[in-house]
C-alpha cells in the first residue's frame, strides 16, 4: 500500500505557487487577493476560513476575511458580495458554508461574480465543468484530481465508485472522473444514502472516493484487493488527549482498509489539505484571467434570483 500523501503534495504545489506570485510581482502587478465572508461562530468554519488564510499568506497571497454576525440579514449579506463582485482589487472570493438557517444558500451563491467565484460553486462554473471547458473546479474534487495527477495513477478505462452525491464533493467528482481526458475516462457509480446494497458496488471498484460523512464507513470487507481509496470525510470526534479537544476521522477504516488496497488518502493529510491548496490555485486563475475577463463586470439582477 502506498500513502497518498496529500501534505507533501500540498507543499509542492505552494511552492509552485509561491514562485509564481513572485514573478507576478516581478512583473510590477499585485499579488493575488483572495477574500472570505465568514458569517456567525461556528467552530469548524473559524478553523477552515483561518487555515485558507494562512495558506495565502504562504504563497504570497493578499487575504481578507470579513466576519459578519450570525443574524446579518440576507440583503445584507448579499450587499457585501456585491461589493466584492465589484471590487477590482479582489481576484476571487468564497462565502464560508454552511450559513445560519435564515440566509438562502442558493440565493448567495447565485450571487457571486462567476469570475470571482473560486469556489466553483455557481451554476455558470458547474455548466462550464460538465461541459469540459475551462473554468473552476470546486476546491475537493480539484484536490482529488490533483493527487491523482501527481501519483500518476491509471484513471482510464477503471471503474470509479463515489459514495455521496453532495453538489460540492460527490456529484462534481463524478463528472470529473467521467470526462474525456486525465484524470478522467473512468466508467462511474455515484452511490448515495438510497442505493441498494452499496457493498456490492464497491467491491467492484478500481477506485474509491468516500464522500458520505460517516466516520470508519467504508470496511475491508466492502474493498477490492488492490483498490485506491480516497477518503474525502471529515467527522471531528472528542479527544481530551489532545491540545484542540477532539480529533478527525474520515470515512473510510483506515486501519483495516489501509491493509487490502494500492493507494489511501489519509485524513487528516489528504484531501483536506489539497482542498485549501486547489482555492489557491483557483485564485491565482483569477487572478491571471485565465477563464474570464475582468472586464465582463457581472451585477446580480434580483429578478433573476429564487
Ligand atoms: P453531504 O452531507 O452534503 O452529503 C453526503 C452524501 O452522502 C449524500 O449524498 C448522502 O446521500 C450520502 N450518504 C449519507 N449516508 C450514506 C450511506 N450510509 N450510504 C451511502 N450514501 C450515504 O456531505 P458533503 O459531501 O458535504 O461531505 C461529505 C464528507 O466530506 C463530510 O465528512 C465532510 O466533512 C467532508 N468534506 C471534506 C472536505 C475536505 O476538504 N476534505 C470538503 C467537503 C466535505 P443522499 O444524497 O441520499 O442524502
Amino acid at each position: 500500500m502506498q500513502l497518498l500523501d496529500g501534505k507533501k503534495i500540498a507543499q509542492e504545489i505552494k511552492e509552485e505557487i509561491a514562485a509564481e506570485v513572485l514573478k507576478i510581482k516581478g512583473r510590477g502587478r499585485k499579488a493575488p487577493h483572495l477574500a472570505a465572508i465568514l458569517v456567525g461562530d461556528d467552530g469548524a468554519s473559524q478553523t477552515y476560513v483561518n487555515s485558507k488564510v494562512k495558506s495565502c499568506e504562504e504563497v504570497g497571497f493578499k487575504s481578507t476575511l470579513i466576519k459578519l454576525k450570525k443574524d446579518i440579514t440576507q440583503n445584507e449579506l448579499i450587499t457585501q458580495i456585491n461589493l466584492l463582485n465589484n471590487d477590482d482589487s479582489v481576484d476571487g472570493f468564497i462565502v464560508q458554508l454552511p450559513l445560519p438557517k435564515h440566509i438562502n444558500e442558493e440565493r448567495i451563491l447565485l450571487s457571486i461574480a462567476p469570475e470571482k467565484d473560486v469556489d466553483g460553486f455557481h451554476p455558470v462554473n458547474v455548466g462550464r465543468m460538465t461541459l469540459n471547458m475551462p473554468g473552476y473546479i470546486p476546491a475537493t474534487p480539484k484536490g482529488i484530481l490533483e493527487i491523482i495527477k501527481r501519483y500518476k495513477i491509471e484513471t482510464e478505462g477503471k471503474h470509479c465508485v463515489i459514495i455521496g452525491r453532495s453538489n460540492i464533493v460527490g456529484l462534481p467528482m463524478s463528472i470529473l472522473m467521467a470526462r474525456k481526458g486525465y484524470p478522467g475516462n473512468s466508467t462511474v457509480t455515484l452511490c448515495h444514502s438510497k442505493t441498494r446494497n452499496l457493498s456490492e458496488e464497491t467491491l467492484k471498484a478500481d477506485i474509491i472516493i468516500a464522500a458520505l460523512g460517516q466516520k470508519e464507513f467504508l470496511k475491508a470487507n466492502m474493498v477490492k484487493k488492490g483498490a485506491v481509496v480516497i477518503d474525502v470525510g471529515i467527522t471531528r470526534i472528542e479527544d481530551k488527549t489532545r491540545k484542540s479537544g477532539y480529533r478527525l476521522l474520515g470515512d473510510v477504516d483506515f486501519e483495516e482498509v489501509s491493509k487490502k488496497c494500492s493507494y489511501i488518502t489519509p485524513v487528516p493529510g489528504g484531501i483536506g489539505i489539497m482542498t485549501v491548496v486547489s482555492l489557491l490555485q483557483n485564485t491565482l486563475s483569477a487572478a491571471k484571467e485565465e477563464y474570464y475577463e475582468k472586464t465582463l463586470r457581472f451585477s446580480v439582477d434580483e429578478d433573476f434570483l429564487p
